[in-house]
């Protein structure tokens, strides 16, 4: 898996309270962290933010600790567990969605590389992601990347009632831009190569990102992405709205 962007590596967390509205989503992404993880500066630093060493973060701690004990956890390959405990807000979040019932499948053939079972809480992995991220650290990103996303999808808690077809393919578009963003609010893990779906409006997304950090508006970069892939993938929101059932 190749690298397609040589952007800086900038690890910097979005600020608590700039949610979107519409779903709650980024209540129950960023509401659980007690600021400490999101609350990184914006400007620009020359390396990754690291958590002060010395200090105590007791639900860290707990997470990190139910997760290595966890068999769920473990079905994932150790590069990528040492990826989620690496980033303290994404191993709490991790640990809150297998107490709160979650589970992985690792499943070998699965036509998608990963997929979020809303009825089950099952995100189901393609076999072959995770045996490529026992090969090298970019694979190992791309895998703990792909569980980012469909972690996304899961915090997602909107009702399902669209009652037109262009509201199916908005509910769609909103679930999806959604899942990409909190791949890219985990930056330091998805580094922009492998931070959204692949395809040419790509660095569009990157760069919008790039834009956020310093306007630190977290609903005009979901805006900005939606509309982004508005343009650029009419052929998906065309199959979205085909899904409509009056
Ligand atoms: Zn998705």
């Amino acid at each position: 898996m190749t690298s397609t962007t040589n952007l800086p590596a900038v690890n910097v967390h979005p600020p608590k309270g700039e949610g979107s509205t519409s779903s709650g989503f980024w209540g129950s992404a960023l509401g659980m962290t007690n600021a400490k993880d999101f609350s990184g500066s914006l400007e620009d630093h020359e390396g990754p933010i690291e958590d002060d060493p010395g200090a105590v973060d007791q639900e860290y701690d707990d997470a990190y600790w139910h997760l290595v004990t966890n068999t769920e956890f473990l079905k994932l390959p150790l590069s990528v567990q040492n990826l989620v405990v690496s980033d303290h807000a994404l191993t709490k979040q991790v640990s809150e969605f297998f107490k709160d019932g979650g589970k992985i499948s690792v499943v070998d053939g699965l036509a998608r590389q990963a997929e979020y079972d809303v009825n089950t809480k099952t995100i189901r992995i393609r076999k072959s992601i995770l045996d490529d991220a026992e090969a090298n650290f970019e694979d190992a990103q791309y895998a703990a990347t792909t569980l980012i996303h469909e972690l996304g999808h899961y915090l997602d808690k909107r009702p399902y009632n669209p009652t037109s077809r262009d509201e199916t393919a908005e509910w769609y578009l909103h679930s999806e831009m959604l899942a990409g963003l909190y791949q890219l609010l985990h930056w330091q893990i998805s580094r922009g190569a492998t931070g959204v779906t692949a395809g040419d409006y790509n660095e569009g997304y990157t760069a919008m990102y790039l834009s956020y950090m310093s306007h630190g508006n977290l609903d005009q970069l979901l805006n900005e992405m939606k509309s982004q892939f508005r343009t650029h993938r009419g052929d998906q929101m065309e199959a979205w709205r085909n899904l409509y059932q009056p």
